[in-house]
């Protein structure tokens, strides 16, 4: 819960506000950025919600918020409701789970929803609301982890769910050595006809990306859009592995065929296909030359 006293002065005033505890993991400013934006390294209220969408998308942002950092002067009638609209629709059956988690940092967790089962990517928060809406939706077939930062209450899932983790082994460590999948090689894993594993060494040895239909791609802390950037992107100041094996695995996924990035940390892109691979060939530019 946020606190009152812990306002930051740079929020506007009004009811919403960000409190001194935010992480400035850019949730929110995505999420609702008609009402936060980045103030002196931190999120600040700049615009207080005056419709009733403005107001229900800071509501999710506050209850994605990882810190709950985000608070309200008035307490909020309407968060049962706002709860109730997660995980929220992104496109097609894909959806945004929220309530991300402070033990990723904050990473955005995804929902893929499907008859022969339904597929997580990576960790939200473990929390009552989100559990129980992913159950009204079938609950849970795999867990499918990204990489090791994004793994979170992947225990406390796997347990309540059933559902079978799958991981790189490169990324395996003592919490998650009892990750059901491991893979084992670089070469791409056909979970299904649909959707394909692909290894992108680089931010981390075993980072993988995920590709549902050749359509939707889901990147974990590989590749994003870059807001200071505006254009495609790694981060070379958070590749904890080897940068040059990113860019040969940036070089891999560019003969791939998409149009959504959806990552972990940074912000989504969505394009058409000619587009995405431009993008592609421009984010490489850019890897080369850092
Ligand atoms: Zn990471």
């Amino acid at each position: 819960m946020a606190h009152l006293d812990m306002r930051r002065p740079q929020n506007t005033n009004g009811d919403f506000y960000v409190d001194t505890t935010c992480i400035d993991c850019d949730t929110c400013r995505w999420m609702s950025s008609e009402v936060f934006s980045r103030v002196d390294e931190q999120s600040a209220v700049y615009h207080q919600p005056t419709n009733e969408a403005e107001r229900l998308a800071a509501l999710q942002a506050l209850l994605a918020c990882p810190t709950s950092s985000i608070g309200t002067v008035e307490k909020p009638k309407d968060i049962k409701h706002a709860q109730q609209t997660f995980p929220i629709l992104v496109e097609e059956n894909i959806y945004h789970c929220g309530y991300h988690s402070e033990k990723s940092y904050g990473a955005a967790s995804y929902f893929i929803q499907l008859p022969a089962g339904n597929i997580l990517v990576d960790s939200p928060r473990f929390t009552p609301p989100l559990v129980k809406r992913l159950e009204e939706m079938g609950g849970i077939h795999y867990m499918y982890l990204t990489h090791q930062d994004d793994v979170a209450d992947h225990e406390k899932f796997a347990q309540h769910f059933q559902c079978d983790r799958i991981l790189h082994a490169d990324d395996i460590s003592g919490n998650t050595r009892n990750v059901e999948i491991q893979l084992t090689n670089l070469d791409p894993f056909v979970l299904t006809s649909d959707l394909l594993i692909i290894p992108v060494p680089g931010h981390t040895k075993g980072h993988t990306v995920l590709l549902y239909k050749n359509k939707f791609l889901f990147t974990g802390d590989h590749l994003a859009w870059s807001e200071s950037r505006h254009q495609l992107a790694a981060f070379r100041g958070y590749c904890w592995y080897s940068w040059s094996e990113q860019i040969k695995s940036m070089r891999n996924l560019a003969n791939y065929s998409f149009e959504w990035v959806l990552p972990g940390h940074g912000r989504r892109f969505h394009a058409d296909v000619d587009t995405m691979s431009q993008q592609m060939h421009k984010c490489i530019e850019l890897m080369e030359s850092l």
